[in-house]
């Protein structure tokens, strides 16, 4: 299920990663600088930012992430069990330390992605980075291209204006 990469620079053939590293699905810059050349290699299959994510792969994220909190809670209930073996007689006995573990578990990975797409919409509200995302090719054009500072129009006649003046 875990695939391992080594991502080589495009421009020198370093690696990237390092040598072999896992393949994720991140939220982080979509491209990796090359330490040795300086170049811009695209990282965005496994790596980009909250805004730049489909809806299908913000799903897919979410549910990961969601998955691994139930695994990660599984076992913990296993490790809250072991001291408390002799005292639990009954099954259902097990529903709080379970209720418990998804608790800590779940809020710790609640806590990680409001962490994690804070500091995203952060990194995307800095307009130097959104213009290096756009010369890189992530985003199409500036949000509200087409809505210039409303300074700009003064004096322009808009398209209402000219077919009212046509009228
Ligand atoms: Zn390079």
């Amino acid at each position: 299920m875990v695939t391992y990469v080594n991502r080589k620079c495009g421009n020198c053939g370093t690696s990237l990663t390092g040598g072999y590293t896992q393949s994720y699905n991140a939220i982080g810059e979509p491209y990796i600088q090359c330490r040795k050349c300086q170049s811009y290699n695209d990282h965005s299959d496994a790596c980009t930012e909250w805004e730049l994510m489909s809806g299908v792969r913000k799903t897919f994220f979410v549910l990961h992430m969601s998955l691994n909190a139930v695994m990660l809670s599984a076992a913990l209930t296993f490790v809250m069990f072991l001291p408390l073996m002799d005292y639990i007689r009954e099954t259902w006995q097990l529903v709080p330390l379970g209720a418990l573990a998804l608790l800590i578990c779940g809020g710790y990975r609640i806590l990680q992605f409001q962490r994690l797409t804070s500091r995203s919409n952060a990194r995307m509200a800095k307009p130097s980075y959104r213009e290096k995302l756009r010369r890189l090719g992530y985003l199409d054009s500036p949000k509200g291209a087409a809505m210039a500072p409303e300074g700009d129009f003064r004096g322009f006649p808009t398209q209402q204006s000219k077919r009212q003046a046509a009228r």
